[in-house]
């Protein structure tokens, strides 16, 4: 490839001083990107600017992960002191500090008896490795035989072999097929407009739907299954909110047949339903976790596994100089990303902002489901402080309507996120009302005339 001469990361970068050439970006029309750069060059607060000028209030918390803001000053503090002090400390036999205290902190957050903290870098090593932990226990019990897995269609777990085997979309699966996981069965998504369209909160349709486990169970037999991986509320693919009574049905059936449940909360773990995890704000406690994105709002990258105590307690057998689980990231507890998360942390905490994410809920609920009736609207879903207006598509464009209205916002002053024919919104907790209501205005606008 030629040597780039193109500008470096300056502030003032801009579509015509940074080469568009090199980058291969994920999750991304590319093609589309280059005729239509959207080049953020600075991110402060609830806003980012572009490098053309326009700002727009960033209504997804970046990625679903910056719920505190961008360029705090806390977390820019910390970033500072702590490559002062240790930036980088081997994972493997030595440690840091700050991870050992980020892990208890973690612990003290997650339901009783989920003691245990693996760290990895993103939500997708989290997911890989929450799938080996479960299948790693079953052969520690004497149960070699538990190697299958059982994910959801429509669910979304990263993009590890493991992520996408487990995972429920079609086009991250279509090409690499034969999957890595030979063993996984899909539940059926919980999803249904005839029944559950524009339902506020949680459905009260469709606790049957996790029935299928047992049928899936009868087919293999429990003692070929390892786990059920489910994310408490779908957040990816368009907040698709759990039916009241599934998720507490799939805790039972999975305790009936020595199944291991884990709940994949890179989106729903610290707050962002106005509880520390999905697992309480349903009131189901699974046996794994996963977690990333909020724990170091998105500044440093940082995914984990947080297990049940019995889980951990079941490796730490053999001699005792020989390490328990072949398993492990030159990142795993970075010191960087361990100090952010516990400014991140202490921050929730002493500033209430779980318990504000709890208090804007219905505001963004009551907001949002008052687009109903407006043109093309399929259906409003909304789950803690998030948010998702599912819009008709053009006839065989899917996705384009969706993508004209994020493009037509940002001239709007909005950032939303589009996923298929879905616009989503998980604003920082501390959205105002008037922020809320900027969304919605926007949406309005904009579906009358797109
Ligand atoms: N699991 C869930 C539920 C997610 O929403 C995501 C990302 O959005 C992932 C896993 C993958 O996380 P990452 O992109 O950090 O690998």
């Amino acid at each position: 490839a030629p040597a780039s001469t193109s500008a470096g990361a300056s502030p003032t970068a801009s579509p015509t001083t940074t080469s568009l050439d090199h980058y291969w970006m994920p999750f991304t029309a590319n093609r589309y990107f280059k005729t239509h750069p959207k080049l953020v060059t600075k991110a402060e607060g609830s806003y980012v600017t572009f490098a053309d000028g326009r700002k727009a209030f960033d209504c997804l918390s970046g990625l679903w992960c910056s719920p505190l803001g961008h360029a705090h000053p806390k977390l820019v503090e910390t970033v500072k002191r702590q490559a002062e002090t240790v930036d980088f400390c081997a994972p493997f036999q030595i440690a840091n500090p700050w991870a050992h205290q980020l892990a208890g902190k973690i612990a003290g957050m997650a339901p009783a008896g989920m003691n245990r903290v693996f760290f990895t870098n993103s939500g997708s090593e989290a997911v890989d490795t929450a799938l080996k932990i479960a299948m790693a226990y079953h052969r520690l019990r004497g149960e070699a035989g538990r190697t299958r897995f059982i994910g959801r269609e429509r669910g979304y777990h990263g993009v590890g072999f493991g992520g996408i085997s487990v995972g429920g979309l079609g086009p991250n699966r279509k090409m690499f097929s034969p999957l890595t996981l030979p063993g996984v069965d899909h539940l059926p998504h919980t999803h249904n407009l005839k029944e559950m369209a524009f339902t506020r909160g949680q459905p009260t349709w469709g606790a049957h739907l996790a029935d299928e486990l047992e049928r899936i169970v009868a087919l293999h037999d429990a003692s070929n299954i390892a786990a059920v991986i489910v994310e408490p509320f779908a957040g990816s693919t368009g907040i698709l909110v759990p039916p009241v009574g599934y998720l507490q049905r799939l805790r039972e059936i999975c305790t009936k047949h020595g199944i291991l449940l884990i709940f994949d909360e890179v989106i729903s773990g610290f707050g962002r339903l106005g509880s520390n995890f999905g697992a309480q704000h349903y009131g189901v406690t699974p046996d794994l976790m996963t977690f990333a994105k909020q724990v170091t709002n998105g500044v440093i990258p940082m995914g984990g596994v947080i297990a049940k105590q019995e889980i951990y307690d079941t490796f730490m057998t053999g001699p005792e100089h020989a390490i328990e689980f072949s398993h492990g990231y030159t990142y795993s507890g970075h010191p960087m990303a361990a100090a952010v998360g516990l400014t991140v942390l202490d921050l929730m905490q002493q500033d209430g902002l779980i318990q504000r994410a709890a208090e804007m809920a219905p505001v963004i609920e009551d907001a949002f489901h008052s687009l109903k009736g407006e043109p093309g609207i399929l259906d409003i879903r909304n789950a803690g402080l998030s948010a998702a207006v599912e819009l008709e598509p053009i006839a065989g464009k899917p996705g384009l309507r969706a993508l004209n209205l994020f493009e037509a916002a940002i001239d709007e002053g909005q950032l939303f996120r589009a996923a298929g024919d879905t616009l989503a919104v998980a604003p920082p907790y501390l959205v105002s009302k008037d922020e809320i209501g900027r969304m919605v205005d926007t949406i309005r606008k904009l579906v009358r005339k797109c």
